[in-house]
């Protein structure tokens, strides 16, 4: 069996490990690229969401590597998510492509199906090494979050531009290739020495702080969110992004598998604006700009893919956040027709717009809204 899965950001790197201590063969599908998306919108549904459309490509191309089995995860609720996989199996069967694919459902969400399909993935004899492999692609995902979060504090004050990238890149990649948990603490300790060695000495060491909340892939995967985190960055500023990978795991996997997963938290940060769940991360948007008005920051960028219903209901909350906290917040569209000039304008016109709201809070010696740190960046 030659196992691929749809790329997410640095998903890849705990995915891979999890697959190759399994005793898989994994074909990591090329990076995504214009080719990914031209192949899965030309054979997707035009009005299916992005993530859809690149993860299709993302299988295409991984088959042209000799894939033969795809491994995906299910879900249920409101948004079309829980319809991915039946939709993409569908769409690959009306190609004739013999890729067979595999669902990760939630133990409560589907447990026979779960059962069928993880004895389908593992077969016998491979169950003994499942714990190993959990705990290092647990490690590793650990690791490529805690690295990708210090670029986001390092990227505003580095030296030299595009630095940052390619440190961080280095270092996710001695993630990828450590073969222990040792050597993946190793590599992450000496990421983030290397990650802080790239900021400018004498350097400002004040950036504008910006809030990330939108739809979960396009928050994650820089090809199609136009590599936002790095151009914000790029403009000085501090990017919080408000998803973590580790804490989704812990929620949905571990404590969603035993029904202890509970939104109360999201509802009470929400509260006034979204009264509960509307699927995807639509709460979250709405719970997380309220909490990064009230911890400092200086704006929210909100990024979702085209037709995205719950970040769609999000969006038509936010303007009330908003007006109610003070918060300029900007809401980035993105499918396949986005393009790059109109995206990075509509950015610098952001920035340009919290520099001067801060610039005129100095100067009337108001209170700063900007000088204490949100909590999301911290870690
Ligand atoms: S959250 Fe949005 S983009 Fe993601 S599957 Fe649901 S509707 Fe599609």
């Amino acid at each position: 069996m030659k196992i691929t899965f749809p790329h997410m950001g640095s998903l890849y790197i705990p995915v891979e490990a999890l697959f190759q201590e399994l005793g898989f063969e994994v074909v990591v599908p090329p990076p995504c690229t214009k080719r990914t998306l031209e192949l899965g919108s030309r054979y997707s549904p035009e009005i299916a969401c992005l993530p859809l459309k690149v993860m299709i490509g993302n299988y295409l191309e991984a088959a042209e590597l000799g894939a033969d089995t795809i491994a995906m995860i299910g879900g249920c609720g409101p948004c079309r998510l829980g319809y991915y996989a039946e939709v993409q199996r569908q769409i690959l069967a009306d190609l004739g492509s013999t890729l067979d694919m595999v669902v990760i459902e939630t133990p409560l969400e589907n447990p026979s199906r779960l059962a069928r399909d993880a004895a389908k993935i593992l077969g016998r004899g491979k169950l003994s090494r499942v714990p190993r492999a959990l705990i290092l692609a647990w490690e590793k995902l650990k690791a490529c979050e805690s690295l990708e979060k210090t670029a986001l504090r390092v990227r505003p004050k580095e030296e030299k531009p595009g630095l940052t990238t390619r440190v961080l890149e280095l270092a996710l990649q001695k993630v990828r290739q450590a073969a222990a948990v040792r050597t993946v603490h190793k590599a992450v300790q000496e990421g983030i020495g290397e990650l802080w060695a790239v900021q400018e000495k004498h350097g400002r060491q004040d950036p504008i702080i910006i809030g990330l909340v939108g739809e979960i892939y396009t928050v994650f995967e820089p090809f199609v969110n136009l590599r936002l985190e790095e151009r914000l960055g790029h403009l000085g500023v501090e990017v919080a992004r408000t998803i973590s990978l580790v804490q989704w795991v812990k929620d949905h996997v571990f404590k969603g598998s035993i029904g202890l997963y509970r939104t109360t938290h999201l509802e009470r940060s929400a509260e006034g604006f979204l009264s509960g769940f509307v699927g995807g991360h639509g709460l979250e948007t709405i719970a997380r700009s309220n909490e990064l008005a009230n911890c400092g920051a200086a704006g929210v960028v909100q990024i979702l893919p085209f037709t995205c219903m719950p970040e769609v209901i999000a969006q038509a909350i936010l303007p009330d956040v908003s007006r109610a906290k003070e918060l300029p917040i900007l809401s980035l569209v993105v499918d396949e027709h986005t393009g790059e000039a109109g995206f990075q304008t509509r950015i610098e016109a952001f920035v340009d717009l919290l520099s001067r709201k801060r610039r005129e809070a100095y100067r009337g010696q108001t209170q700063s809204l900007f000088g204490s740190r949100c909590g999301f960046g911290q870690y």
